[in-house]
Protein backbone atom coordinates (compact mmCIF):
# COMPACT_ATOMS: atom_id res chain seq x y z
CA UNK A 1 0.00 0.00 0.00
CA UNK A 2 1.56 3.42 -0.63
CA UNK A 3 2.31 5.00 2.50
CA UNK A 4 -0.08 7.88 3.80
CA UNK A 5 1.65 11.18 3.93
CA UNK A 6 0.20 13.78 6.76
CA UNK A 7 -0.57 17.15 5.03
CA UNK A 8 2.05 19.62 3.95
CA UNK A 9 -0.27 22.32 6.38
CA UNK A 10 1.69 20.63 9.11
CA UNK A 11 5.39 20.81 7.55
CA UNK A 12 5.75 24.12 9.33
CA UNK A 13 4.35 22.90 12.58
CA UNK A 14 6.19 22.10 15.44
CA UNK A 15 4.78 21.75 19.21
CA UNK A 16 7.65 20.20 21.35
CA UNK A 17 5.71 20.32 24.67
CA UNK A 18 4.36 17.38 23.61
CA UNK A 19 7.57 16.51 21.37
CA UNK A 20 9.63 13.42 20.55
CA UNK A 21 11.38 13.15 23.99
CA UNK A 22 7.21 13.03 25.71
CA UNK A 23 7.21 9.73 23.41
CA UNK A 24 10.64 8.29 24.40
CA UNK A 25 9.31 9.31 28.28
CA UNK A 26 6.18 7.22 27.62
CA UNK A 27 8.36 4.03 26.39
CA UNK A 28 10.94 4.29 29.52
CA UNK A 29 7.46 4.29 31.80
CA UNK A 30 6.82 1.60 30.14
CA UNK A 31 9.52 -0.45 30.90
CA UNK A 32 8.59 -0.07 34.54
CA UNK A 33 11.13 3.47 34.97
CA UNK A 34 9.41 6.48 37.17
CA UNK A 35 10.09 9.67 35.31
CA UNK A 36 10.21 13.10 37.16
CA UNK A 37 7.86 15.40 34.75
CA UNK A 38 8.84 18.80 35.02
CA UNK A 39 7.94 19.39 31.55
CA UNK A 40 4.13 20.70 31.16
CA UNK A 41 2.27 22.88 33.62
CA UNK A 42 -0.76 20.26 34.16
CA UNK A 43 -1.29 21.56 37.74
CA UNK A 44 -4.03 18.70 38.99
CA UNK A 45 -0.75 16.17 38.24
CA UNK A 46 1.12 17.22 41.13
CA UNK A 47 -1.70 17.72 43.76
CA UNK A 48 -2.97 21.46 43.43
CA UNK A 49 -6.84 19.87 43.05
CA UNK A 50 -9.56 21.43 41.37
CA UNK A 51 -11.72 23.76 43.70
CA UNK A 52 -14.64 21.42 45.51
CA UNK A 53 -17.30 24.38 44.19
CA UNK A 54 -16.37 24.26 40.75
CA UNK A 55 -16.66 20.67 41.15
CA UNK A 56 -20.10 20.37 42.85
CA UNK A 57 -21.59 22.84 40.62
CA UNK A 58 -20.87 20.94 37.19
CA UNK A 59 -21.65 17.52 38.73
CA UNK A 60 -25.17 19.23 39.53
CA UNK A 61 -25.34 20.91 35.79
CA UNK A 62 -24.30 17.40 34.53
CA UNK A 63 -28.16 16.39 33.69
CA UNK A 64 -28.98 19.32 31.73
CA UNK A 65 -25.47 19.48 29.55
CA UNK A 66 -26.19 16.82 27.27
CA UNK A 67 -27.43 19.22 24.68
CA UNK A 68 -25.66 21.57 22.59
CA UNK A 69 -25.21 25.43 24.03
CA UNK A 70 -25.25 28.28 21.73
CA UNK A 71 -22.14 27.89 19.44
CA UNK A 72 -20.03 31.14 21.45
CA UNK A 73 -21.30 29.56 24.71
CA UNK A 74 -23.81 29.28 27.39
CA UNK A 75 -25.26 32.56 29.06
CA UNK A 76 -24.11 32.48 32.47
CA UNK A 77 -20.59 31.65 31.58
CA UNK A 78 -20.25 34.38 28.97
CA UNK A 79 -22.23 36.55 31.38
CA UNK A 80 -19.38 35.98 34.19
CA UNK A 81 -16.79 36.63 31.69
CA UNK A 82 -18.30 39.98 30.42
CA UNK A 83 -17.97 41.36 34.58
CA UNK A 84 -14.51 39.64 34.67
CA UNK A 85 -13.71 42.01 31.46
CA UNK A 86 -15.29 45.11 33.70
CA UNK A 87 -13.47 44.01 36.97
CA UNK A 88 -10.15 44.25 34.72
CA UNK A 89 -11.18 47.70 33.46
CA UNK A 90 -11.57 46.48 29.49
CA UNK A 91 -14.53 48.55 27.94
CA UNK A 92 -17.36 47.96 26.17
CA UNK A 93 -17.42 44.12 26.47
CA UNK A 94 -20.91 42.81 25.28
CA UNK A 95 -22.23 39.10 25.60
CA UNK A 96 -21.56 39.18 21.37
CA UNK A 97 -17.72 39.71 21.84
CA UNK A 98 -17.23 36.57 24.19
CA UNK A 99 -16.46 33.34 22.63
CA UNK A 100 -16.38 30.05 25.28
CA UNK A 101 -14.34 27.52 23.49
CA UNK A 102 -12.88 23.92 24.62
CA UNK A 103 -9.58 25.84 26.17
CA UNK A 104 -7.64 28.70 24.81
CA UNK A 105 -6.03 26.31 22.97
CA UNK A 106 -8.83 25.49 20.72
CA UNK A 107 -9.85 29.24 20.44
CA UNK A 108 -6.08 30.46 19.37
CA UNK A 109 -6.34 28.09 16.62
CA UNK A 110 -10.06 29.53 15.20
CA UNK A 111 -8.38 33.09 15.69
CA UNK A 112 -5.70 32.39 13.42
CA UNK A 113 -7.50 30.33 11.30
CA UNK A 114 -10.05 33.19 10.87
CA UNK A 115 -7.61 35.64 10.02
CA UNK A 116 -4.46 34.61 8.10
CA UNK A 117 -4.28 34.17 4.35
CA UNK A 118 -0.91 32.27 3.23
CA UNK A 119 1.84 34.92 3.69
CA UNK A 120 0.35 36.90 6.26
CA UNK A 121 2.80 38.02 8.99
CA UNK A 122 2.05 37.20 12.92
CA UNK A 123 4.81 38.69 15.44
CA UNK A 124 4.96 36.27 18.14
CA UNK A 125 7.72 36.66 21.09
CA UNK A 126 10.27 34.23 21.11
CA UNK A 127 10.87 32.39 23.42
CA UNK A 128 6.80 31.96 22.72
CA UNK A 129 4.13 28.94 24.17
CA UNK A 130 4.30 27.47 20.80
CA UNK A 131 1.13 26.84 20.35
CA UNK A 132 1.11 30.27 19.05
CA UNK A 133 3.98 29.67 16.34
CA UNK A 134 2.37 26.19 15.35
CA UNK A 135 -1.34 27.75 15.04
CA UNK A 136 0.05 30.58 12.95
CA UNK A 137 1.81 28.06 10.67
CA UNK A 138 -1.16 25.72 10.58
CA UNK A 139 -3.22 28.91 9.68
CA UNK A 140 -0.72 29.07 6.10
CA UNK A 141 0.68 32.38 7.84
CA UNK A 142 3.79 33.38 8.77
CA UNK A 143 5.29 33.70 12.21
CA UNK A 144 7.58 36.31 12.66
CA UNK A 145 9.55 36.14 15.92
CA UNK A 146 10.49 39.37 17.93
CA UNK A 147 13.11 38.50 21.01
CA UNK A 148 12.51 38.99 24.49
CA UNK A 149 15.29 40.18 26.62
CA UNK A 150 16.55 38.20 28.90
CA UNK A 151 18.91 41.29 30.28
CA UNK A 152 15.80 43.10 30.56
CA UNK A 153 13.58 40.75 32.56
CA UNK A 154 12.85 39.16 28.92
CA UNK A 155 10.56 42.30 28.51
CA UNK A 156 9.73 42.40 24.72
CA UNK A 157 12.92 44.05 22.65
CA UNK A 158 10.76 46.53 21.29
CA UNK A 159 13.04 48.02 19.22
CA UNK A 160 13.42 44.42 17.74
CA UNK A 161 9.64 44.14 17.54
CA UNK A 162 9.68 46.97 15.38
CA UNK A 163 12.00 45.73 12.97
CA UNK A 164 10.10 42.57 12.27
CA UNK A 165 6.98 44.42 10.81
CA UNK A 166 6.76 44.52 7.09
CA UNK A 167 3.65 45.13 5.08
CA UNK A 168 2.22 41.62 5.46
CA UNK A 169 2.03 42.10 9.34
CA UNK A 170 -1.13 41.62 10.28
CA UNK A 171 -0.98 40.85 14.61
CA UNK A 172 0.78 40.83 17.27
CA UNK A 173 0.82 38.38 19.45
CA UNK A 174 1.23 39.20 23.41
CA UNK A 175 1.79 36.69 26.32
CA UNK A 176 1.59 37.86 29.41
CA UNK A 177 2.43 36.45 31.88
CA UNK A 178 4.43 34.70 30.09
CA UNK A 179 5.21 31.07 29.15
CA UNK A 180 8.24 29.95 29.20
CA UNK A 181 9.76 32.95 31.30
CA UNK A 182 7.39 33.62 33.85
CA UNK A 183 7.82 37.61 32.68
CA UNK A 184 5.49 40.08 33.58
CA UNK A 185 4.92 43.03 31.82
CA UNK A 186 4.91 46.67 33.19
CA UNK A 187 2.32 49.20 31.83
CA UNK A 188 4.44 51.28 30.35
CA UNK A 189 5.53 48.48 27.94
CA UNK A 190 2.30 47.31 27.36
CA UNK A 191 1.11 50.92 26.00
CA UNK A 192 4.10 50.91 23.94
CA UNK A 193 3.07 47.84 22.41
CA UNK A 194 -0.38 49.22 21.99
CA UNK A 195 1.14 52.31 20.08
CA UNK A 196 2.75 50.27 17.73
CA UNK A 197 -0.02 48.06 16.87
CA UNK A 198 -2.01 51.23 16.79
CA UNK A 199 0.43 53.02 14.12
CA UNK A 200 0.99 49.72 11.89
CA UNK A 201 -3.01 48.45 12.21
CA UNK A 202 -1.83 45.76 13.51
CA UNK A 203 -4.75 43.28 15.63
CA UNK A 204 -3.43 42.34 19.45
CA UNK A 205 -3.63 38.93 20.26
CA UNK A 206 -3.27 38.84 24.59
CA UNK A 207 -2.56 35.80 26.13
CA UNK A 208 -3.41 36.06 29.70
CA UNK A 209 -4.18 32.76 30.82
CA UNK A 210 -1.96 32.83 33.82
CA UNK A 211 -3.70 36.81 35.03
CA UNK A 212 -4.02 35.51 38.38
CA UNK A 213 -0.46 33.41 39.25
CA UNK A 214 1.82 36.45 40.10
CA UNK A 215 4.27 36.20 42.93
CA UNK A 216 5.57 39.19 45.28
CA UNK A 217 2.24 40.96 45.35
CA UNK A 218 2.22 41.72 41.66
CA UNK A 219 -0.86 43.43 39.89
CA UNK A 220 -1.82 42.24 35.93
CA UNK A 221 -2.67 44.75 33.59
CA UNK A 222 -4.57 43.71 31.11
CA UNK A 223 -3.36 45.26 27.34
CA UNK A 224 -6.56 45.48 26.07
CA UNK A 225 -7.87 48.44 29.32
CA UNK A 226 -4.98 50.43 27.31
CA UNK A 227 -7.21 51.05 24.49
CA UNK A 228 -11.12 51.51 22.99
CA UNK A 229 -9.56 51.53 19.49
CA UNK A 230 -6.95 48.87 18.97
CA UNK A 231 -8.72 45.92 18.52
CA UNK A 232 -7.83 43.26 20.83
CA UNK A 233 -8.87 39.61 21.13
CA UNK A 234 -7.99 38.41 24.64
CA UNK A 235 -7.13 35.12 26.06
CA UNK A 236 -7.94 33.36 29.43
CA UNK A 237 -9.87 30.53 31.05
CA UNK A 238 -9.84 27.86 34.07
CA UNK A 239 -7.18 25.87 33.43
CA UNK A 240 -4.17 27.80 35.39
CA UNK A 241 -5.77 30.48 37.45
CA UNK A 242 -8.42 27.62 38.83
CA UNK A 243 -6.20 24.52 38.15
CA UNK A 244 -8.83 23.12 35.89
CA UNK A 245 -6.93 22.06 32.69
CA UNK A 246 -8.84 19.05 32.31
CA UNK A 247 -11.89 20.62 32.47
CA UNK A 248 -11.36 22.51 28.67
CA UNK A 249 -12.79 25.63 29.89
CA UNK A 250 -11.31 28.76 28.37
CA UNK A 251 -12.60 32.39 26.03
CA UNK A 252 -11.56 35.13 23.72
CA UNK A 253 -13.07 38.56 24.34
CA UNK A 254 -12.73 40.92 21.35
CA UNK A 255 -12.83 44.53 22.31
CA UNK A 256 -11.18 47.87 20.97
CA UNK A 257 -12.76 49.55 17.90
CA UNK A 258 -15.06 46.63 16.14
CA UNK A 259 -16.50 48.73 12.90
CA UNK A 260 -13.75 47.69 10.42
CA UNK A 261 -13.71 44.28 12.05
CA UNK A 262 -17.26 43.14 10.91
CA UNK A 263 -15.88 40.25 8.55
CA UNK A 264 -13.32 38.86 10.71
CA UNK A 265 -15.86 38.56 13.63
CA UNK A 266 -18.24 37.26 11.15
CA UNK A 267 -15.30 34.58 10.11
CA UNK A 268 -14.89 34.03 13.95
CA UNK A 269 -18.37 33.15 14.27
CA UNK A 270 -18.74 30.53 11.68
CA UNK A 271 -15.56 28.92 13.19
CA UNK A 272 -17.05 28.69 16.79
CA UNK A 273 -20.47 27.62 14.45
CA UNK A 274 -18.63 24.85 12.46
CA UNK A 275 -17.43 23.11 16.10
CA UNK A 276 -21.00 23.96 17.28
CA UNK A 277 -19.85 24.44 20.79
CA UNK A 278 -17.52 23.83 23.31
CA UNK A 279 -17.40 21.55 25.93
CA UNK A 280 -20.91 22.61 27.96
CA UNK A 281 -20.60 20.61 31.57
CA UNK A 282 -16.74 22.67 31.07
CA UNK A 283 -18.62 26.14 30.63
CA UNK A 284 -20.70 25.73 33.48
CA UNK A 285 -17.48 25.64 35.69
CA UNK A 286 -16.97 28.98 34.33
CA UNK A 287 -19.40 31.56 36.25
CA UNK A 288 -18.94 29.00 39.94
CA UNK A 289 -14.93 29.69 39.13
CA UNK A 290 -15.30 33.66 38.45
CA UNK A 291 -17.60 34.42 40.70
CA UNK A 292 -16.14 32.94 43.92
CA UNK A 293 -13.01 32.72 45.94
CA UNK A 294 -11.50 29.65 44.39
CA UNK A 295 -8.85 31.29 42.38
CA UNK A 296 -4.70 30.34 42.95
CA UNK A 297 -4.16 33.88 45.61
CA UNK A 298 -3.37 31.70 48.36
CA UNK A 299 -0.73 29.13 46.48
CA UNK A 300 0.81 32.29 45.06
CA UNK A 301 0.84 34.68 48.26
CA UNK A 302 4.18 34.39 50.32
CA UNK A 303 4.54 31.59 52.26
CA UNK A 304 1.84 29.39 49.58
CA UNK A 305 3.09 26.47 48.23
CA UNK A 306 3.88 27.58 44.64
CA UNK A 307 5.25 30.28 45.88
CA UNK A 308 7.58 28.75 48.11
CA UNK A 309 8.13 26.01 45.11
CA UNK A 310 8.94 28.72 43.17
CA UNK A 311 11.35 30.15 45.29
CA UNK A 312 13.17 26.45 46.38
CA UNK A 313 13.61 25.98 42.27
CA UNK A 314 14.83 29.13 41.80
CA UNK A 315 17.81 28.93 44.47
CA UNK A 316 18.29 25.05 43.54
CA UNK A 317 18.82 26.28 40.07
CA UNK A 318 20.76 28.79 40.15
CA UNK A 319 23.51 27.56 42.27
CA UNK A 320 24.36 25.06 39.68
CA UNK A 321 27.61 26.44 37.93
CA UNK A 322 27.01 27.91 34.91
CA UNK A 323 23.57 28.20 35.08
CA UNK A 324 21.44 31.45 35.69
CA UNK A 325 18.08 32.32 35.70
CA UNK A 326 15.70 35.15 35.83
CA UNK A 327 13.54 34.93 38.69
CA UNK A 328 9.88 34.62 37.46
CA UNK A 329 7.47 36.72 38.39
CA UNK A 330 4.47 34.87 37.45
CA UNK A 331 3.34 31.58 35.80
CA UNK A 332 4.09 28.17 36.92
CA UNK A 333 7.70 28.00 34.89
CA UNK A 334 11.31 29.31 34.36
CA UNK A 335 13.80 29.37 31.74
CA UNK A 336 17.30 29.10 32.75
CA UNK A 337 20.57 29.32 31.25
CA UNK A 338 23.53 27.41 30.28
CA UNK A 339 26.66 28.92 29.74
CA UNK A 340 27.46 28.21 26.50
CA UNK A 341 31.75 28.31 27.36
CA UNK A 342 30.26 25.64 30.03
CA UNK A 343 27.96 23.74 28.30
CA UNK A 344 28.47 23.65 24.59
CA UNK A 345 25.27 22.49 23.54
CA UNK A 346 24.68 21.51 19.76
CA UNK A 347 21.10 20.34 20.05
CA UNK A 348 19.20 20.83 22.87
CA UNK A 349 16.48 18.14 22.01
CA UNK A 350 19.67 15.62 22.39
CA UNK A 351 20.78 16.97 25.27
CA UNK A 352 17.36 16.73 27.26
CA UNK A 353 16.45 13.65 25.77
CA UNK A 354 20.08 12.24 27.49
CA UNK A 355 19.53 14.05 30.57
CA UNK A 356 15.65 11.79 30.55
CA UNK A 357 17.88 8.73 30.06
CA UNK A 358 20.41 9.10 32.20
CA UNK A 359 18.68 10.72 35.05
CA UNK A 360 14.54 10.12 34.40
CA UNK A 361 13.77 13.65 34.62
CA UNK A 362 11.78 15.25 31.28
CA UNK A 363 12.50 19.04 30.67
CA UNK A 364 11.35 20.50 27.32
CA UNK A 365 14.55 22.50 25.82
CA UNK A 366 14.38 25.64 24.85
CA UNK A 367 14.32 25.61 20.99
CA UNK A 368 11.02 23.65 21.86
CA UNK A 369 9.50 27.52 22.66
CA UNK A 370 11.41 28.87 19.32
CA UNK A 371 14.51 30.12 20.89
CA UNK A 372 17.21 30.21 18.83
CA UNK A 373 19.73 29.29 20.58
CA UNK A 374 20.94 25.84 22.55
CA UNK A 375 21.28 27.33 25.69
CA UNK A 376 18.07 27.04 27.55
CA UNK A 377 15.89 24.89 28.93
CA UNK A 378 11.92 25.45 30.84
CA UNK A 379 11.42 23.81 34.23
CA UNK A 380 7.93 23.93 35.74
CA UNK A 381 8.31 24.19 39.04
CA UNK A 382 4.95 22.23 40.30
CA UNK A 383 5.97 19.24 41.96
CA UNK A 384 5.94 19.64 46.30
CA UNK A 385 9.69 20.89 47.41
CA UNK A 386 11.11 17.08 47.96
CA UNK A 387 10.31 16.18 44.98
CA UNK A 388 11.73 19.24 43.60
CA UNK A 389 14.67 18.63 45.05
CA UNK A 390 15.02 15.33 43.89
CA UNK A 391 14.72 16.89 40.46
CA UNK A 392 17.41 19.63 40.85
CA UNK A 393 19.67 17.24 42.33
CA UNK A 394 19.31 14.67 39.46
CA UNK A 395 19.50 17.80 36.61
CA UNK A 396 22.86 19.05 38.86
CA UNK A 397 24.41 15.83 38.31
CA UNK A 398 23.79 15.55 34.82
CA UNK A 399 25.51 18.59 34.11
CA UNK A 400 28.29 17.87 36.18
CA UNK A 401 28.84 15.14 34.42
CA UNK A 402 28.40 16.96 31.02
CA UNK A 403 30.95 19.78 32.50
CA UNK A 404 33.37 16.98 32.95
CA UNK A 405 33.28 15.86 29.57
N1 LIG B 1 -1.54 29.85 26.63
C1 LIG B 1 -0.46 29.64 27.38
C2 LIG B 1 0.54 30.74 27.53
C3 LIG B 1 -0.27 28.41 28.01
O1 LIG B 1 0.82 28.21 28.76
C4 LIG B 1 -1.23 27.39 27.84
C5 LIG B 1 -1.04 26.06 28.44
O2 LIG B 1 -0.04 25.72 29.02
C6 LIG B 1 -2.35 27.66 27.06
C7 LIG B 1 -2.47 28.90 26.46
C8 LIG B 1 -3.42 26.62 26.82
O3 LIG B 1 -4.41 26.73 27.78
P1 LIG B 1 -5.77 25.90 27.76
O4 LIG B 1 -5.62 24.80 28.75
O5 LIG B 1 -6.81 26.89 28.17
O6 LIG B 1 -5.99 25.39 26.39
Amino acid sequence: MKPIRKSNKLDRVCYDIRGPVLEQARKMEEEGHHIIKLNIGNLAAFGFDSPEEIQLDMIRNLPSAAGYSDAKGIFSARKAVMHYTQQKHIQGVTLDDIYIGNGVSELIVMAMNALLNAGDEVLVPTPDYPLWTAAVSLSSGTPRHYLCDEGNDWLPDLKDLRAKITPRTRALVVINPNNPTGALYPENVLLELVDIARQHNLIIYADEVYDKVLYDGATHTAIASLSTDVLTVTFNGLSKNYRSCGYRAGWMVVSGDLRDARDYIEGLDMLASMRLCSNVPGQHAIQTALGGYQSIDDLVAPGGRMCRQRDLAYELITAIPGVTCVKPKAALYMFPRLDPKVYPIRDDQKFIAEMLQKERVLLVQGSGFNWPHADHFRLVFLPHEDDLRDAIARIARFLEGYRQR
